[in-house]
């Protein structure tokens, strides 16, 4: 099986109240590019990219998952096999590994399309949408004799450190005050593809409405963060994980799986000459695990003997569901509008990548026309 992208995405989002429509961005029409293609106007030049779905602005939420719930559906199937551990859930079994980031830079929807906009609920975004998939499909598995337990974390990486947002303290949660309490947060791999970060905080849910309390918390702790650092939740990476295991007493099979939904910090460049201080340290860490995972990606498809995945926390700590035996899917953002052509054109080419280098497949290209 390929390592590295199983698939890439791309949606680009509507016009903002006060954008202008200069028309930078087009879709080819042609039937061998329908759906997959996207051109970018830059002075006068038409570049074109192509992915395994680009999403129109008018594309919904529901349109987006409705493309995602298969990968969904593959954290739940995980890898099964048999056990006669008959009660007691394995947890250090295999795990099958899905993962599913937003790559763009700040404001071109990576918030929008992993999380949505609080209100009605055709704005949902993924990861509410992920969930209730997941717990409704339990319930149907449960009938049939599965036992399942489902455990979350959520963590934010700023500058090369980790965060818990679920941190708890005598004031609820606050991620700020967990960092004070000598929290280690290293990241350690065992032989089946788990992942461990040490002190940080492991929930059991039961229901997609105790998740989405959860969320709402690691929303309050990142928000603590933004007015104290630099409107941080652009600036830092958002991870959220879901482990699943599962167990059948009658057939003794069991299965693992698990679902990380990452918002990536903002891709967009910051000069380094004007930044200094604080500013200038988050741009070098944004700047280092982007292209850290860039290059774990160019290196896993060409099949690289050094994979050099401990350049930065982010690649380290994915490292199972980049390298392993795993499905992962990039989003790649983009604004439509005409200020962030730049800026546009550089998540398309890091996409492109990303993709050109699928070993055999040529049919991701850029191309000049
Ligand atoms: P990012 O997370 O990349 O910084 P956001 O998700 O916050 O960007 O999106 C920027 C703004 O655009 C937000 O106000 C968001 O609600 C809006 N937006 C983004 N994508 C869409 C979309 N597909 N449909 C409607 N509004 C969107």
């Amino acid at each position: 099986e390929l390592e590295g992208i199983s698939a890439s995405f791309c949606r680009v989002r509507p016009h903002l109240s006060d954008e202008i429509d200069a028309k930078v961005v087009s879709f080819p029409t042609s039937t061998e590019a329908l759906g997959r293609g996207i051109d970018l106007t830059q002075n006068g030049q038409k570049l074109s990219f192509t992915f395994d779905k680009v999403f129109m602005p008018d594309a919904s939420q529901e349109d987006v998952f409705v493309e995602i719930s298969q990968l969904v559906q593959s954290a739940l199937d995980g890898y099964k096999y048999m056990c006669s551990l008959a009660n007691d859930i394995n947890q250090t079994a295999l795990s099958y590994q899905v993962c599913i980031f937003a790559y763009g830079q700040t404001g071109s929807g990576k918030t929008y399309t992993m999380m949505g906009k609080p209100g009605p609920s055709d704005q949902k975004g993924l990861i509410p949408r992920s969930l209730e998939q997941v717990f409704e499909i339990r319930q149907i598995l449960q009938a049939q004799g599965w036992k399942y337990e489902m455990q979350v974390s959520m963590l934010e990486i700023y500058n090369e450190t980790i965060r818990d947002l679920l941190a708890p303290n005598r004031t609820g949660f606050d991620a700020s005050r967990a960092e004070h309490a000598g929290k280690q947060y290293t990241i350690k791999h065992d032989a089946n593809g788990n992942t461990h970060v040490s002190d940080l905080t492991i929930v059991d849910v039961r229901s997609s409405k105790e998740v989405s309390y959860l969320l709402e918390r690691a929303a309050q702790s990142r928000s603590v963060g933004k007015t104290q650092m630099n409107e941080q939740s652009s600036r830092s990476h958002f991870v959220f994980t879901l482990r699943i295991m599962g167990y059948n007493e009658s057939t003794e099979q069991q299965v693992q799986g698990v679902l990380n939904l990452i918002d990536l910090a903002g891709s967009e460049r910051l000069s380094k000459s004007g930044s200094t201080g604080d500013r200038l340290k988050e741009t070098q860490a944004i700047n280092k695990s982007l292209s850290s995972l860039s290059d774990v990606i160019f290196a896993l498809a060409k099949k690289e003997e050094h994979v050099p995945y401990r350049n930065s926390k982010l690649t380290y700590l994915l490292q199972p569901c980049l390298g392993g035996d795993s499905k992962t899917l990039m989003f790649v953002n983009v604004s439509p509008d005409p200020s962030s052509v730049g800026e546009s054109l550089c998540s398309l080419r890091f996409a492109a990548r990303v993709n050109a280098c699928e070993i055999g497949v040529p049919r991701r290209q850029t191309s000049l026309k």
